[in-house]
Parts: structure tokens; C-alpha cells; sequence
């Protein structure tokens, strides 16, 4: 074997479960460890493992995350009920992702990978568009009373220093309704801003921010005058790195969006977040071929695939029948945490080795080499022909040994 590439500092490796864990590890043993001489600082967050350290294990991995700057995570199970009793669970852990998404302060961005073969829906969509939702307050964090009949509703404010306090009418109801409280912070919208900003230089695409400061002539006015203090703050860093920030009326951005190539990041409140990544991911294709990076305002990154462990296709697997499962979005998060390494650690050779990765795994989707999913797509039918697509294993050996020829 020729010699390994050396990795400066350490990745924080984050295993995790059902069918994803079994194709993380084969990425790691086909794809990664015969080219890299890297320090993976491993934490398991198996179910199992969750359950026996109480959680810590969740906590612990944030922490290294937030030391060493880099982590890739295997997606994991975020139980309910019938998880509970699946693996006999003392409590109904709370989803490692919000765990760690709260410890780094981060937001997350969801891109999907794009291939010639893989036709998004829509016939302009020719590059990314990255979404990246706030993940705090607004509806997700509202009070809601259901009015029962004719009355007053107030909103008040006591400040904590004794002051007067502020009483604003919200409605006087003549007969029964609904009505909604729901804040933000300052704080939580800077840190998010600042998170898109970082995202937005390392990758080098323009900047989108959309809300509706037409009709939220407080509320959406903040964020958006928040969001242009910290650009204001990066213009010349922005300029370097050649991109733009555009702000602009939602409704106007989902227009604009149909129309554009794509290459963007759109930054999006958290409802309208929510709604427009299930838009985009449709719209692109496959969730296993829809990356995830976890950004904090500091720019430290977690990187996994969008998409969850694959129960189903693992229920098979347990029954010892081959799956065609997608590993591209599980590879793609090895080389976005791999580059960030590089970048960081200033080791050109590191960031080349995932650019060449990336690039193997694209082109052995592109000549053809597929798992089910894709073929779904191509074939445009829930039944494509068994002979159409590979299974799992020999789809990763299909791209190490693209991976091989071109090293
Ligand atoms: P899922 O794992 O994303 O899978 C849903 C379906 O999408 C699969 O049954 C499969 O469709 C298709 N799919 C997803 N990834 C694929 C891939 N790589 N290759 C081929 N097909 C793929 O969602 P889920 O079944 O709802 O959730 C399973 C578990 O994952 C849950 O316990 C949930 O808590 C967890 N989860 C974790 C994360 C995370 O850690 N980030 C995110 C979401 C969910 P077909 O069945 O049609 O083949
Ligand atoms: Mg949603």
C-alpha cells in the first residue's frame, strides 16, 4: 500500500445505528482508513450505548466537537415509544442531533449532492441550493390559548427592573378564536446569522435571506436588520471570497428560487425552514443524496447524511438479505468533515484526497453504478429492473476502486 495521507489533528467520529452503522463502518474500512493516517476520537451514540452511559456519551461528543472543530456523525435513532420498548430503554432519550445542535450554539444546512444521471424535478436546478434553517423559537417555541368566547386578549410585558409595565391589545373578541404568543432572541438570531455567514464564505455561494418584514414590521424587521449588522461586520472577507448577500421578501424568494440554477444558500426562519427544505430535498431528488452539516457561529461543523438509520432496509439486513442502501450522503459526510480538516490544518494533500473521493463517488453514480433509490429515479418507476441496480457493498467497492485508480 502506497502511504498514507497524515492528518494533522484529530476528527470526532460519532458511530451510530441500524443500517447506516453497518455502511459507516464499511466506509470507514474500504474508503478511509487505507488513505488516511488520521486520529479519530470515536464516540459511540448506538442506542445501546446511549442507554448505558445515561446519555453522557451525547454530551461528550458535543464537547469534542467544540475542541477539536470537526466531527462526522452516523445518523442515530431518536426514540419514541415503541423504541422505548424495542431495546428496553429507562427513558425516551431526547435526539442526539438537538443535543448537540443546542451544546454548539448551530444551525443546520441541508445541500443535496448533485449528479448529470439525477434529474432534479425542477429543469433549472443545475447547482445546490443549500437551506439553512434557524432552529430556535418563532412557532416552535410558542403559547397558544383557544379564546372560548367574547373577551380581551392583552400581550404584557413586566420588565424585571420594576418598571411600568407595557400592555398591548392583541384582540377584542366578540365571539370565540385562537390566538398565538411566540418570541425570539436577539442572541439565538445573531447566532444564526453568524452560522450562515460562516457557511456561506466556506463554501464560497451567495447568501440569501428571506422573511416578511412587510407584515412583521417588528419581529421580521429584527432579524433582518440582525442579519445585516453581521454582514456588514464580514464585507471584506465577503468580497475575497467573491459572494454576495441578497435580502429579499419570501414570497418573492420562492419565486426567485424556481427560476435560479441554484448555488445558493437560502436562509430561512425556522417555520419557513422547515417547510422549504422538504420542498428543496423533493425537488433535488434523493434523500440519499441530501448532505447535512451542523455549522456553529464559530464555524466549527458536524457533518452526517440528512437522511435517518434506514430501519427498513436494516430489518432485512438482519435477516442476512443484501440491501441496495445509498452510502453516497455517509461518504459525503466523511470528506465535508475530511476538507474541513484540511482547511483548518492548512494540509492541502488532505483536502485534495476528499475532493478526489467525492469526485469518485459522483462518477460511479454517473456511469451507471446505483443503488435502488437512484435507479428509482432514473427508471422513473417504484419497481425499476433487478438487473438496473447493485447492492451496497459493491457499490462501495465501485468507488474504491475508482478511488484507487485515480490515487
Ligand atoms: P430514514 O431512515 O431516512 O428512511 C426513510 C426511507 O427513505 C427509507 O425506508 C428508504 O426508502 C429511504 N432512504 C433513506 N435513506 C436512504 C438511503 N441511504 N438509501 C436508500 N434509501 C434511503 O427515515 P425513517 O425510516 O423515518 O427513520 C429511521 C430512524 O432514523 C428513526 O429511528 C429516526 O429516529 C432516525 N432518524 C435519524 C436521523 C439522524 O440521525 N439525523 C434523521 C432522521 C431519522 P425505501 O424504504 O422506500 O427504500
Ligand atoms: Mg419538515
Amino acid at each position: 500500500m502506497a502511504s498514507r495521507i497524515k492528518v494533522k489533528n484529530p476528527i470526532v467520529e460519532i458511530d451510530g445505528d441500524e443500517m447506516t452503522r453497518i455502511m459507516w463502518a464499511w466506509v470507514k474500512e474500504y474508503l478511509i482508513i487505507p488513505y488516511l493516517d488520521v486520529n479519530l476520537e470515536y464516540y459511540d451514540l448506538s442506542i445501546q450505548k446511549r442507554e448505558e452511559t445515561k446519555d453522557e456519551i451525547t454530551l461528550q461528543s458535543a464537547k469534542a466537537i467544540a475542541k477539536h472543530g470537526v466531527g462526522v456523525k452516523c445518523a442515530t435513532i431518536t426514540p419514541d415509544k415503541e423504541r422505548v420498548k424495542e431495546f428496553g430503554l429507562s427513558q425516551m432519550w431526547k435526539s442526539p442531533n438537538g443535543t448537540i445542535r443546542a451544546y454548539l450554539d448551530g444551525t443546520i444546512f441541508r445541500e443535496p449532492i448533485i449528479c448529470k444521471n439525477i434529474h432534479p424535478f425542477i429543469r433549472t436546478w443545475k447547482k445546490p441550493i443549500i437551506i439553512g434553517r434557524h432552529a430556535y423559537g418563532d412557532e416552535y417555541k410558542a403559547t397558544e390559548f383557544t379564546v372560548p368566547g367574547p373577551g380581551t386578549v392583552d400581550l404584557v410585558y413586566k420588565p424585571d427592573d420594576g418598571s411600568k409595565p407595557v400592555t398591548l391589545e392583541v384582540h377584542k373578541f366578540k365571539g370565540p378564536g385562537v390566538v398565538l404568543g411566540m418570541h425570539n432572541l436577539d442572541s439565538s438570531i445573531r447566532s444564526f446569522a453568524q452560522s450562515c455567514l460562516a457557511y456561506a464564505l466556506q463554501q464560497k455561494v451567495d447568501l440569501w435571506f428571506s422573511a416578511k418584514q412587510t407584515i412583521l414590521k417588528q419581529y421580521d424587521t429584527m432579524f433582518m436588520n440582525i442579519f445585516q449588522e453581521e454582514v456588514d461586520k464580514h464585507k471584506a472577507e465577503m468580497k475575497e471570497a467573491g459572494i454576495t448577500y441578497w435580502y429579499t421578501l419570501i414570497d418573492n424568494t420562492v419565486a426567485q428560487i424556481i427560476k435560479h440554477e441554484g448555488g445558493i444558500l437560502w436562509a430561512c426562519k425556522n417555520r419557513d425552514g422547515d417547510v422549504q427544505s422538504d420542498m428543496i430535498a423533493s425537488g433535488f431528488g434523493s434523500l440519499g443524496l441530501m448532505k447535512s452539516v451542523l455549522v456553529s457561529p464559530d464555524g466549527k461543523i458536524e457533518t452526517e447524511a440528512a437522511h435517518g438509520t434506514v430501519t427498513r432496509h436494516y430489518r432485512l439486513y438482519q435477516q442476512g438479505k443484501k440491501t441496495s442502501s445509498n452510502p453516497s450522503a455517509i461518504i459525503f459526510a466523511w470528506t465535508g468533515g475530511i476538507k474541513r480538516r484540511g482547511q483548518l490544518d492548512r494540509t492541502q494533500d488532505v483536502v485534495d484526497f476528499a475532493n478526489v473521493l467525492e469526485d469518485a463517488t459522483i462518477q460511479t453514480i454517473e456511469s451507471g453504478s446505483v443503488t435502488s433509490d437512484l435507479a428509482r429515479l432514473i427508471y422513473n418507476t417504484p419497481t425499476p429492473p433487478e438487473d438496473s441496480y447493485i447492492n451496497t457493498e459493491e457499490f462501495i467497492q465501485a468507488v474504491a476502486s475508482r478511488l484507487r485508480d485515480t490515487l
